[in-house]
């Protein structure tokens, strides 16, 4: 579903050059779970942004369900990651003006997308149903990351793209997080792919890769 071929990036800032993904091949089956792993700075939110349309590559190629990633132009990037992709980040990223529910139907409303059977589900096995009129600032950082994983999911993307989603959180926490979104993934059948320190919660997932020296192995 989700195949990555010889991607290269290298950033250029004054005077200096860091080849950070050199050759990157990765792909990942409709409905799998893969974690991303590796030292920090090898590259790893930059290999997701790159997946997530989020920056141009320098070369190789993206493609999603057969549709190539990398042929797009920035709208089209951003047409797909609306429609396609679930983003979710450490920093949670919720719409502070917002509250839970209407955070919770942003990103199913923006893509013409909302389903309201879709969003009673996601609200009752995110255990939410007590906390939608609340705004994000008063949610501690587990609800906060459960309304931002149920945000992701609410467009039924075909791939769930989390750049370290615990990684805010304790460990009690981020257990219970992972698990609900583990779930929530083989429910809609999307792929999943999570960047991650923990070996632990890497173990928890279907397949583990390390991207190392700008390879992913
Ligand atoms: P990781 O997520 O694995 O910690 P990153 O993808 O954030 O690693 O960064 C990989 C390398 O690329 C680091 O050396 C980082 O400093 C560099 N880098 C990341 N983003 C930029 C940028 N926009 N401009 C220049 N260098 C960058
Ligand atoms: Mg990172």
């Amino acid at each position: 579903m989700l195949s990555v071929r010889n991607l290269t990036k290298t950033y250029r800032t004054a005077g200096e050059e860091i080849a950070v993904l050199r050759g990157v091949n990765l792909d990942i089956a409709r409905g799998e779970r893969v974690a991303l792993t590796g030292e920090s700075g090898s590259g790893k939110s930059t290999l997701l942004h790159l997946i997530a349309g989020l920056d141009a590559v320098d070369g190789g190629e993206i493609r999603l369900n057969g549709a190539s990633v990398t042929d797009l132009s920035d709208a089209g990037r951003a047409a797909l990651r609306r429609d396609r992709l679930g983003l979710v980040f450490q920093q949670f990223n919720l719409i502070p003006s917002l509250s839970v529910d209407d955070n919770l139907a942003f990103q199913s409303r923006i893509a013409g997308r909302h389903d309201a059977a879709w969003h009673a589900e996601l609200v009752e096995r995110l255990g939410l149903a007590k906390l939608l009129r609340r705004y994000p600032e008063q949610l501690s950082g587990g609800q906060q990351q459960r309304v931002a994983i149920g945000r992701a999911l609410a467009t039924k993307p075909l791939l769930l793209l989390a750049d370290e989603p615990t990684g805010n959180l304790d460990e009690a926490t981020a257990d219970d997080v992972l698990a609900l979104a583990r779930d929530l993934v083989a429910r809609t059948g999307c792929g999943f792919l999570m960047v991650t320190h923990s070996a632990r919660l890497a173990a928890t997932l279907d397949r583990r890769v390390t991207l190392h020296a700008g390879l992913v192995t």
